[in-house]
């Protein structure tokens, strides 16, 4: 995808997991790309260099907190004024929770709510009219099968992954005529450091072993009874950044394994 080239890739989260897998595919096809998250800062230097390498015209790094909207706008101005705009906006931050609603910590659902559905208003709200003026841009929202169907103990998670697909679908239509698209991208379970997190604790709390955890619990719904590699839902997120998916817009690819098809 030719097409990609030196244009200025901003993804969220991407210090870990999909949102690097996501930086690495662009970097490959030489764009200049903005990396955010948390992380030591040697091992932050460490992935920035090597995106270089592995092709990124120019890698950034901004450490902007995704709950605080003023540290997302500096992003996006960093990445504007660095480079001459934003091309491609991919909001991929994320965390997760689980526990019962009536259990659930109210300061952790704002801070799903926060990092997995505000920060996206706000990264868009800021990017928009930087695409506008240059006639056309791609937003990727990374969402999930969560935001589609729904799982019980993830409140937060599943409303704001539904909140997002709502949000896609708003802003495709405001920007129909711009040259912009908005789509999400809905992956089924990867094995991602954000998961792994969750494998010991539904082990504990079920009184099952981590291996029943990832067959029985995480793969029960996924059919191809395999998890998803990054690298798949990075392939997802090059072709809604590409000139071929111009009239691809307010929709999602779902890269489930055939979760959300029962
Ligand atoms: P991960 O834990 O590997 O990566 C999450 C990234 O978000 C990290 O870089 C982390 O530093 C960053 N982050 C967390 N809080 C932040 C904050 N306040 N400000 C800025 N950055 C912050 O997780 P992942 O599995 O790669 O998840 C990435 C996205 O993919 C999330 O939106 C997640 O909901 C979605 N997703 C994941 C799966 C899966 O199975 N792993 C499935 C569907 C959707």
């Amino acid at each position: 995808m030719p097409e990609i080239k030196a244009r200025t890739v901003v993804v969220t989260g991407s210090t870990s997991g999909i949102g690097l897998g996501i930086a690495r595919a662009f970097a490959a096809e030489g764009a200049n790309v903005v990396i955010n998250g948390f992380g030591k800062a040697d091992e932050i230097e460490v992935i920035r260099r090597k995106l270089e390498e592995e092709g990124a015209t120019t890698a950034l790094y901004h450490p902007a907190d995704m709950t605080k909207p003023d540290e997302i706008g500096n992003l996006i101005a960093t990445a504007s004024d660095k480079f001459g705009g934003v091309d491609v906006l991919i909001n991929n931050a994320g965390i997760q929770h689980v526990a019962k609603i009536e259990e659930f910590p109210p300061e952790k659902w704002d801070q799903l709510i926060a990092i997995l559905l505000s920060s996206a208003f706000h990264t868009m709200r800021h990017a928009i009219p930087l695409m506008k003026a240059k006639g056309k841009g791609r937003i990727i929202n990374v969402a999930s099968a969560h935001g589609l169907v729904a799982s019980p103990f993830k409140s937060a998670y599943v409303a704001a992954k539904h909140g997002i697909m709502g949000l896609t679908k708003t802003a495709a239509l405001e920007l129909a005529q711009s040259g912009i698209t908005v789509n999400a991208i809905c992956p089924g379970f990867v094995l991602t450091p954000l998961v792994e997190k969750q494998i010991p604790d539904q082990a504990r709390e079920k009184g099952i072993s981590e291996a029943q955890v990832k067959d029985e619990v995480m793969l029960r719904l996924q059919a191809t009874k395999e998890f998803v590699g990054i690298e798949e839902v990075a392939a997802a997120a090059l072709y809604l950044a590409s000139d071929a998916a111009r009239s691809v817009t307010g929709t999602h690819i779902s890269v489930d394994g055939g979760w959300t098809a029962q």
